[in-house]
């Protein structure tokens, strides 16, 4: 099946299907961790993918210091999974924009090693998507409202299948991150991360701002100085990646709420389509909602998670996944450490507003799925 008619098949059908595992399990029904493969038995990437299929598994290693990512031994149990249906899968990230341990293939490597991503855990190699440097790229024809050519890491590009395995949690600068997230900006080589995140450019309050110089450290650019003993953001120098939003602790620097964090969610959703495209309709997505933390795994640390532990979700179609994990995730009380926050949409409140299901809204428009689910609970 073509793209077109993978898209089409979702623009007809009135509900996408998302299964659901919960984390209840017994000796009579088995673990978790047993019955992960009934999840993803019912995805239809097995199923399509050509004999042997080079199967790129789409993940985030977490940051050093993080401990909030998914854990190794669900990997491991995904790979031998894949190896059973007779694929050839392998751990596959981007390097990153920003300061870390991941912006260039080595230090990405030892992060994942140390993270517990070794070969004899999880049983496949891992390929650093977009080379040594984070320039190994495929041009990819999107055509979108905001994206005509989309620069995609060569190993996904390349690949025949893609499992896209994504944590499901908050995200400073686009509200949350799930499959759209993983998909869009994780499977972008540097060229393209930049170019999402060309139109963010935050904002530091000075009335908060306590000069503690951390945002300074972790800006890879160098495109924050002190003045007048307050952090000052050179809009010039400024690449848009977020971090020091991040790791401010007194959550003084903003993004201004006007276009800007909107059009990168939709500049995200269109180079999900675009990632999607080079291996369509080889290419599911499965989601954990774990350890449900307010920022994204690119940190060096971790905060408790705003809610309890949910379970696996899967799905043909991203964007209804991360509708019914955010639904998941709205419809659960806050953890006790955030008792005192309101009810209503936790990301929202805990990004000041920001409405990031406009990463939703955009890619059901562009018909990469939709919105309204089905929830089979397996
Ligand atoms: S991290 Fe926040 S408080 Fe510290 S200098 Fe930067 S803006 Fe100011
Ligand atoms: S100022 Fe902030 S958003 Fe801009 S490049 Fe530096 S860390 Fe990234």
């Amino acid at each position: 099946m073509k793209l077109k008619n993978w898209l089409t098949s979702f623009l007809r059908e009135e509900n996408s299907k998302v299964y659901y595992l919960s984390l209840n399990s017994s000796i009579k029904k088995g673990s978790t961790l047993k019955r992960l493969p009934d999840l993803l038995e019912l995805l239809s990437f097995h199923k399509v993918a050509r004999p042997k299929a080079l199967t790129a598994i789409k993940m985030h290693f977490g940051e050093r210091g993080n401990s909030s990512y998914i854990r190794p031994l669900y990997i491991q149990r995904i790979v031998d999974y894949l190896k059973e249906k007779g694929m050839k899968p392998f751990l596959t990230d981007t390097n990153t924009l920003y300061a870390g341990h991941r912006g260039n293939s080595i230090d990405h490597l030892h992060c994942a090693h140390d993270n517990g991503f070794q070969y004899g855990m999880i049983h496949a190699p891992i390929i650093i998507a977009d080379g040594l440097w984070g320039n190994r790229s495929v041009s990819v024809e999107v055509n979108g409202d905001r994206i005509k050519n989309a620069v995609i890491g060569e190993a996904i590009a390349d690949a025949n299948a893609i499992l896209c395995v994504s944590h499901f949690k908050g995200h400073e600068l686009v509200g949350f991150g799930g499959a759209l997230k993983n998909m869009g900006m994780g499977c972008a080589a540097k060229a393209g991360k930049l170019e999402m995140h060309s139109d963010v450019k935050p904002n530091v309050n000075p009335d908060k701002c306590v000069s503690c110089g951390i945002c300074m450290e972790f800006c890879p650019v160098d495109a924050i100085s002190m003045n007048n003993k307050k952090a000052f953001i050179n809009q010039n120098n400024c690449i848009g990646c977020a971090s020091c939003i991040a790791v401010c602790p007194n959550r003084c620097i903003q993004n201004s709420w006007d276009a800007s964090p909107y059009i990168c969610m939709e500049k995200i959703a269109e180079y999900a389509k675009a990632a999607i495209s080079c291996v369509s309709p080889a290419c599911s997505f499965i989601s954990f909602i774990t350890n449900v933390s307010p920022q994204c795994d690119c940190y060096g640390f971790s905060s408790t998670p705003i809610i309890g532990d949910i379970g696996i979700l899967s799905s043909d179609d991203p964007v209804a996944l991360d509708q019914a994990c955010l639904d998941f995730v709205n419809n659960v009380p806050w953890h006790p450490t955030y008792k005192n926050k309101p009810q209503g949409d936790k990301f929202a409140i805990l990004a000041n507003g920001l409405d990031g299901t406009v990463q939703l809204s955009h890619a059901e428009k562009i018909g990469l799925g939709n919105r309204k689910y089905e929830l089979i609970e397996i």
